[in-house]
């Protein structure tokens, strides 16, 4: 059985703290096991990373040099599709049609990255005779990112590729159950000719490995994705020692279906808003309200379309719902349902677990709608992160907004309507960092993605991105003399 480690200096070799098998969430076997790093691995990657900052000649590389690194880098991962794909698959479960996308999205991040660092000027600033201003955009130094569970391909390549571009050295925390792709790209990048120890890659768990990094004196800067509770306490650490940070958090985004928009596109949309990797996004829009003249009309096509969702095998190309990444979760997402139900709602369809016959014993949740909720419901309030959705009806577009509006996460949004008028009035009023008019689809490598409010700060993706890496110098130079 395949024993994964750590990447470190170079060097793919065992972590130092237990072995502990990695699970596949659609038969609840081992597949694999990891050789978990505890905190010496930690800052013995720092040590390492800190030394290729300051020594390998990236950050003061040709940026041409950067960008067929990740270029070539992005050509392996492409040649590679089905290997990475399929260990995703069987490390979280996630349905074979999505993982594959899943790796040529990660290998687009490292392409538009590459890309991009070509692109980045300086500025002169006029201060009048005798004076020269100019700014430098320099790396920050060794970057430290942190990414969860559900999506360990995306939440990678978003990070890795624009600090790598923009010249510093990072070292990765995947989460503990899910390394197994990040590991692989990260040979790839090594393959396609980054210096050793630029790169380090240190699966731990979050309370030692995690706490380590965030705390790390060596560290210029924490790019952290998780769930809000997490994040705010890594901002509270990094403000001890005025560390940078960036923080993409949970959401509950709402989708807002009007009176004049195409109803079928819109409870199609909405399907695929929402049941994504089983739910397991971050911008899954999980609280949807319909204008109330055609709630019953929507609610029916969108139900039907729930139901007729192909839950399986995610190995299986025909699968659109896999099973959920752990029991654990699977028992949280039911626990959420339960209580909604305790608390008044009503279930339009699923709302249990799928067990034995051919789901023998993975960790499945049916796909489901809640109706009949109100807004301080905990079902509608917080994010449940599973293939859970609620259904409200409302009366007016001021209504939707400010109920759109009242939630402390703001990370997506989508607006179902055939009035232009409307769809651009609304998203101005809606407080989420990405808005969508009549589309499921929310970021991709060439557009800012990031939260408002409780959903985080700082932006990943896009050439904001990559501003995210740099720090500016203003250099005054006396010329008259
Ligand atoms: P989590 O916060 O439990 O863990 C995220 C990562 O942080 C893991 O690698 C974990 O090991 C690590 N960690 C845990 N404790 C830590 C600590 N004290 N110090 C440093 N690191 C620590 O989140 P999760 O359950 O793995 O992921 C799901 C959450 O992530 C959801 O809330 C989801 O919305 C959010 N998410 C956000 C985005 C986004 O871009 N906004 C994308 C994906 C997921």
């Amino acid at each position: 059985m395949h024993v994964y480690g750590m990447l470190l200096n170079g060097e793919v070799r065992p972590g130092r703290s237990a072995v502990r098998p990695l699970v596949n969430p659609a038969t609840g076997e081992t597949f694999a096991q990891l050789a978990a790093a505890n905190a010496e691995d930690l800052d013995e990657s720092v040590t390492a990373a800190t030394r290729a900052f300051r020594g390998s000649g990236w950050r003061t590389s040709a940026p041409l040099d950067r960008s067929r690194v990740l270029f070539r880098a992005a050509e392996i991962m492409r040649e590679r599709v089905e290997e990475i794909a399929v260990t995703e698959t069987r490390n979280i479960g996630r349905p074979i049609r999505e993982t594959r996308s899943n790796v040529v999205l990660g290998a687009d991040d490292l392409a538009f990255y590459a890309s991009a660092t070509t692109h980045l000027r300086g500025a002169t600033i006029p201060m009048g005779e005798g004076t020269l201003d100019y700014t430098l955009r320099e790396p920050l130094g060794v970057c430290g990112l942190i990414v969860p569970w559900n999506n360990p391909i995306n939440l990678f390549t978003r990070k890795v590729a624009p600090a790598l571009a923009a010249g510093n050295a990072v070292v990765v925390k995947p989460a503990t159950a899910t390394p197994a792709t990040a590991l692989i790209i990260g040979e790839i990048l090594e393959e396609a000719g980054l210096p050793p120890g630029q790169l380090n890659i240190i699966p731990g768990s979050g309370g030692e490995v995690g706490d380590r990094l965030v705390g790390h004196p060596g560290i210029a800067k924490v790019s952290f994705t998780g769930a809000t509770p997490t994040g705010k306490g890594v901002m509270r650490s990094v403000a001890e020692r005025v560390a940078q940070v960036s923080l993409e958090l949970g959401g509950k985004s709402p989708a807002l279906v009007f009176a004049d928009a195409d109803v079928t596109a819109a409870a199609h949309g909405c399907v695929r808003s929402m049941f994504t990797n089983a739910g397991q996004t971050c911008t899954a829009r999980s609280r949807i309200l319909v204008e109330a003249s055609i709630f019953d009309e929507f609610l029916a096509a969108f139900v039907n379309e729930v139901k007729a969702l192909r839950v399986g095998d995610p190995m299986d190309v025909a699968t659109e719902i896999g099973p959920l990444v752990s029991k654990e979760q699977r028992n949280s997402v039911l626990g959420y349902v339960e209580r909604a139900v305790i608390a008044g709602a009503q279930l339009a369809t699923g709302g249990g677990s799928l067990e034995g016959g051919e789901y023998a014993s993975g960790f499945y949740v049916e796909p489901t709608v809640v109706v009949d909720v109100d807004d301080d419901m905990e079902i509608v309030c917080e994010e449940v992160f599973g293939p859970v959705v609620v259904v409200d009806r409302f009366d007016s577009e001021t209504e939707a907004i400010t109920r759109s509006n009242n939630s402390s996460f703001g990370l997506a949004a989508t607006i179902w309507t055939q009035n232009l008028s409307r769809a651009h009035r609304v998203a101005a009023q809606l407080e989420a960092g990405t808005v969508t008019v009549n589309t499921a689809k929310v970021s991709h490598a060439y557009a800012p993605f990031g939260g408002y409010k409780e959903s985080g700060m700082g932006r990943e993706l896009g050439v904001e991105g990559l501003l995210e890496y740099l720090q500016v110098k203003n250099v005054v130079v006396a010329i008259d003399s």
